[in-house]
């Protein structure tokens, strides 16, 4: 029984292990299947159609921290690396992250993760992995009531004891006042976990390979183990990392997951920048996953891309880590990326970076029905609205969307069937408040962050 229809000018359809893009057919949904694709589509059927429109999968942001857009932005930006030492993630990301979720009352803080939910909504990211501090339950509370599909990993840190760096230990105590937080991942799961294919998910989030020692990490597989349930963690996302790692376990990153057990299939490794093409071959061969978040490095002056992880044979997921939650530009950076650092034009081609952004992304966490447009897939799908001047001609459509469009032409986003966006905007959301609480809020944590010196003076703006 079809009960809704979806037409666009154009539909990126997966067919025969590809996406193309196919002229003038509608996509019949019954509930939140995809139960045909036609050209001559039921006319009594509640029907959504964009003229001139691309209508595509929707994108799976394969590593997010929701929190950290508003809060990060414009004050990381330009940050010479003597204001914030070796690992800004440590000195700066993690203290002021802590602060907003410890600072902030409740409302305060529902109204900084509405305004970074409400991005990633007009995002086109129909799917997220987000990594949050436990104590941010609003961000699957506000997921559940918008509809949005969301794996959600609380964080996981070890005792600080069992930390061997103390910056490393002061941002993990912070965060967590010593708990390792296995005990508010079972709440949160019990709470929020809706199965195999339910709208959210809890998984496994242990923070990273020098914040996790041994035993926390092999609590965290067996339990993955037992509960079929996804790991993600942060691998090799800076070379003072890559360090620590070394130094306190006498192993490089890919020897240290593999002897937890979590160098395996259904485990999701954050970044890999700093991995060695040797250990790259490693994570793939072992059917590990790689989430690669382009413009977080390039801004800080490093550039992974999508040519060096795919020359390893890695198939990547795309990932924002909160720079911008927007997947065109994500593509768009690692695309510009790598044909810069291989000098040659055809490295990371629009398909490849499209696929990445869906299939793949689909993929590493176990979801063959989501990424793709076919018959029997969940219905997530995005139109982007391609009547505008930068958008037009169009010569190929997946070109046109890669290399051009951005969240901003977005009319229309369908998650498990059911519209969240219409006309680029939020369905039965204020979003003009939501801006407007989010950003006092936001203010509000940046304050408090000044007062106690995690707020580096370079970051301060310009006054005359
Ligand atoms: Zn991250």
């Amino acid at each position: 029984m079809a009960s809704l229809v979806v037409k666009a000018e154009w539909t990126i359809l997966q067919t025969g292990g590809r996406q193309v893009p196919v002229r003038g057919v509608a996509l019949v949904i019954d509930g939140n299947r995809i139960a045909e694709i036609t050209e001559t589509p039921p006319s009594d059927v509640q029907t959504i159609e964009v003229k001139g429109g691309i209508a595509l999968p929707g994108f799976v942001n394969l590593h997010n921290h929701t929190i950290n857009a508003p809060l990060f932005r414009g004050i990381v930006d330009d940050l010479p690396r003597s204001a914030v030492g070796e690992s800004k993630v440590y000195s700066m990301l993690m203290p002021i992250g802590a602060l907003a979720v410890s600072h902030l009352d409740p409302d305060e803080l529902e109204a900084l993760v509405s305004l970074g939910l409400l991005e990633v909504m007009k995002s086109g990211a129909t799917t997220m992995v987000d990594q949050f501090r436990p104590r941010q339950t609003c961000i699957l509370e506000l997921a559940r009531a918008w509809g949005l599909r969301l794996y959600g990993a609380p964080y996981l840190f070890s005792p600080v004891a069992s930390i061997g760096d103390a910056t490393v230990a002061q941002a993990a105590s912070g965060s967590f006042e010593g708990e390792t937080g296995l005990d508010a991942f079972n709440q949160l799961f019990d709470r929020f976990d809706q199965g195999p294919r339910g709208l959210q998910r809890v998984i496994l989030g242990p923070h990273a390979a020098d914040s996790c020692a041994p035993q926390l990490l092999e609590s965290v597989n067996r339990l993955a183990l037992a509960r079929d349930l996804l790991v993600t963690i942060h691998l090799a996302q800076s070379q003072g990392e890559v360090d620590r790692v070394r130094r306190e376990r006498n192993m490089g990153c890919v020897d240290y997951m593999e002897s937890t057990g979590l160098l395996r299939e259904g485990v999701i490794f954050a970044h890999g920048v700093h991995l060695t093409e040797e250990e790259l071959r490693r994570v793939h061969g072992a059917g590990a996953r790689l989430a690669h978040c382009p413009t977080v490095f390039l801004r800080g002056g490093k550039a992974p891309h999508y040519a060096h992880f795919a020359r390893q044979g890695l198939a990547v997921g795309i990932g924002t880590d909160a720079e911008r939650m927007d997947i065109f530009s994500q593509m768009r950076a690692s695309g510009f990326a790598s044909k810069q650092a291989t000098g040659a034009s055809q490295a990371a081609t629009a398909a490849d970076l499209l696929r990445a952004a869906t299939v793949n992304g689909a993929d590493a966490i176990r979801r063959p029905d989501l990424g793709r447009i076919e018959v029997g897939a969940t219905a997530d799908i995005v139109i982007v609205d391609a009547n505008k001047p930068h958008l037009q001609p169009i010569n190929d459509p997946i070109r046109t969307l890669v290399w051009y469009a951005t969240a901003g032409d977005i009319d229309t986003v369908i998650v498990d069937g059911k519209p969240v966006i219409r006309s680029g905007a939020a369905l039965g959301l204020d979003e003009a408040a939501i801006i407007r609480r989010g950003a006092g809020a936001t203010r509000k944590a940046w304050d408090e962050a000044r007062k106690r010196g995690h707020f580096p003076p370079e970051a301060e703006p310009i006054r005359t």
